[in-house]
């Protein structure tokens, strides 16, 4: 063997390089297999193996052409005497020794160390009965350990090379894949096909947050915040971007967390079950980790494309809101469109538009076109609250469980949003959205309403100014009854298509003398008492109106002569009885029917002759016109 040596090692290692180091379709223990079969001649051994390091199991492994039973014999061998010399790793890394085994004795055995780049990588183990042969032979056996050392070395490097091109033509394919989809579902499903296709003996799983518009298709696990263990490592990871590792020795499994993080945050984890107990090497954990952020940055840009999306939509929305609204609508339809749309866009259940009132008793309005929890009367004990908040903050209320925050306020709906009409920096009003369940809507929906009421404000307030200016036109500012030429033109419209009618002219007995005692103010208060006395007493139909000064007058649509006479007489008690300090009314009263020809100056005119008969009569009394028109 001496003879010759170089030529033969050099024929040897080139037959076993050129033979199938490269060769990417051989495994690894084939080839390694080969080399201990090639050794075992050239050293001629009883026994030669090498013994490898997989990262993934975080030890060794036999490699041996020997048979089956021998080849656990070896191993057990090997194995024994790793353990048998504690210092398999000194320097002279050798192992040199006669192990017994099942009552077989190695006359010489030796573990030598295989390395790369000064880190061990196997060793390579060579036993011989013929005890001379080793010894003689120690350099020899040592020189070849260090070729095989570079053989596997080279081997290791071309393994790694061709799992680095291939693992980044999967990722630019994957990446690829990724900037062409804007479906997160796509995306995610993507990530776990591609990694079952590398590690197809891993489970996998994703921990996203609740709101994941999921199509049931993927292994999706909801990421909670509790103190689950598992649950725990996987918020770990998504609070801290970072790729956790978690042993489960009970079971055996061991779990990787990888966050799917993009430039602005992390979106969720990826969890990767391992039925068995591994060592994820730092190889393998880049990759996954490139993978994850691949898919990260994908559902950033994903989320990213349809925020720009829902930006469009609400200001397409609220656009044309505006511009509707701008449309010189009457105040109960502005209502019922915005009615409609915050029905439509947020899906709120009962919807309430409240106006404060400027100088009167009561606060505020309940306006029409509210829904009609709004409108039932006594439903509305938590307004005040709401209210309040509203004035207290100058801002928006957005509840999600108002149960909670106000255990003893009564309200059917947990979910609160009030925004506030702001015009001039003053309150004007507020619009109310209401849902059963708790915590319904999205703070995306309260930002749109707030946006939404803000560009509807103006004009709300506009319609509700242009039918305060009609109502105004319509009705008496004193007593806020009808005009005189409101009441003259329904009684135009009556004449027409009516059967009948009566009406009344009212007037304030002794006013003169009454406002000269109590002063001039205490005389308007009084008209006003006398025409709320009118209001109450008066059916819907009918139209009491200011006809001017101390004089009222009364219009009963389809009442006969009789019908007005006995409202006249009934009023003419009731402001004796309840006026303070008392005045009394003298009241004239005439009628048309359809079959006389009549004019509105002409009832008015019968009216005003029987009123000044009843003063002549003494006051605090009725009088009846004499004729009717012919
Ligand atoms: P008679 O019962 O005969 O009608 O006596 P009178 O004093 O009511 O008679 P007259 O019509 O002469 O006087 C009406 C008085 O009512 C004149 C005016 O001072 C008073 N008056 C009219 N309009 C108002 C008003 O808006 N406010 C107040 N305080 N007084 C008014
Ligand atoms: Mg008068
Ligand atoms: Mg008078």
């Amino acid at each position: 063997m001496k003879t010759n040596n170089r030529q033969a090692r050099f024929e040897f290692w080139n037959y076993i390089i050129e033979g199938f180091i490269n060769e990417s379709n051989v495994s690894v223990d084939t080839k390694v297999t080969e080399i201990c079969r090639k050794v075992k001649q050239f050293l001629s051994l009883e026994y030669a193996a090498v013994y490898l390091y997989d990262p993934w199991k975080n030890s060794y492994f036999l490699h041996t052409d020997s048979e089956k039973d021998e080849e656990v014999l070896l191993s057990e061998l090997a194995e024994e005497a790793v353990n048998m010399n504690n210092t398999p790793f000194d320097n002279r890394k050798i192992f040199s020794g006669k192990p017994v085994l099942k009552e077989q004795t190695f006359l010489d055995s030796l573990l030598i160390s295989l390395e790369e780049d000064e880190v061990i990588v196997g060793y390579f183990f060579a036993a011989t009965v013929n005890s001379e042969h080793m010894e003689t032979n120690i350099l020899e056996f040592q020189e070849v350990a260090g070729e095989i050392s570079s053989v596997i070395n080279s081997m290791n490097v071309h393994a790694r090379m061709a799992q680095n091109a291939n693992r980044f033509e999967v990722l630019y394919r994957v990446t690829a894949k990724f900037h062409s989809s804007i479906n997160t579902n796509h995306v995610l499903g993507e990530v776990i096909n591609t990694l079952k296709g590398v590690y197809p003996r891993f489970e996998y799983f994703l921990f996203l947050s609740q709101d994941f518009p999921s199509n049931g298709e993927l292994p999706i696990k909801e990421l909670i915040y509790n103190d689950n263990v598992t649950n725990k490592v996987s918020v770990h990871a998504f609070l801290t971007g970072e790729v956790q590792i978690e042993e489960d020795h009970e079971v055996s499994e061991t779990c990787l967390y990888a966050p799917l993080k993009g430039t602005q945050g992390v979106y969720g984890v990826l969890q990767i079950i391992s039925p068995a107990a591994v060592v994820f090497p730092k190889e393998e954990v880049e990759f996954i980790t490139s993978l994850a952020n691949a898919a990260g940055n994908a559902l950033e840009n994903t989320r990213l494309y349809q925020q720009s999306k829902q930006l469009i939509e609400d200001l397409q929305l609220i656009n044309e809101t505006s511009h509707t609204l701008n449309s010189n609508l009457r105040l109960i339809e502005t209502t019922s469109f915005m009615n409609r749309q915050i029905k439509d866009k947020f899906g709120a259940q009962e919807i309430g538009f409240i106006l404060y009132k400027e100088d009167e008793e009561e606060e505020y309005e309940i306006l029409d076109g509210s829904t009609d929890y709004f409108l039932l009367k006594g439903s509305n004990k938590f307004l005040p609250t709401i209210l309040d908040l509203l004035q207290k903050q100058h801002d928006s209320v957005f509840i999600g469980d108002f149960s909670i925050k106000y255990p003893n306020i009564p309200l059917p709906f947990h979910s609160v949003m009030a925004i506030p009409m702001v015009q001039s920096k003053q309150i004007k009003g507020a619009i109310i959205a209401l849902h059963k369940q708790p915590y319904y809507f999205s703070f995306e929906s309260f930002k749109l309403i707030q946006s939404l009421v803000h560009h509807s404000t103006l004009a709300f307030v506009n319609s509700m100014l242009r039918e305060k200016l009609e109502h105004l036109v319509i009705t008496d500012y004193l007593t806020s009854l009808y005009s005189r030429k409101y009441l003259d033109e329904q009684l135009q419209e009556h004449l027409k298509s009516d059967e009948q009618g009566s009406f009344l002219l009212i007037d304030i007995d002794d006013f003169k003398k009454f406002n000269d005692t109590y002063g001039h103010e205490v005389g308007d208060e009084l008209i006003i008492q006398v025409a709320n006395i009118m209001k109450g007493h008066l059916g819907k139909e009918d139209f009491a109106a200011r006809w001017g000064g101390e004089e009222l007058a009364v219009y009963l649509p389809n009442a006969s002569m009789e019908d007005g006479l006995e409202t006249a007489h009934q009023l003419v008690r009731q402001v004796e009885a309840f006026t303070e300090p008392t005045v009394t009314i003298s009241v004239g009263v005439s009628s048309w029917e359809k079959n006389h020809k009549d004019l509105a100056r002409s009832i008015f005119d019968r009216a005003d002759e029987a009123l000044y008969e009843a003063k002549k009569l003494g006051k605090n009394c009725v009088a009846k016109a004499k004729h009717t028109a012919e």
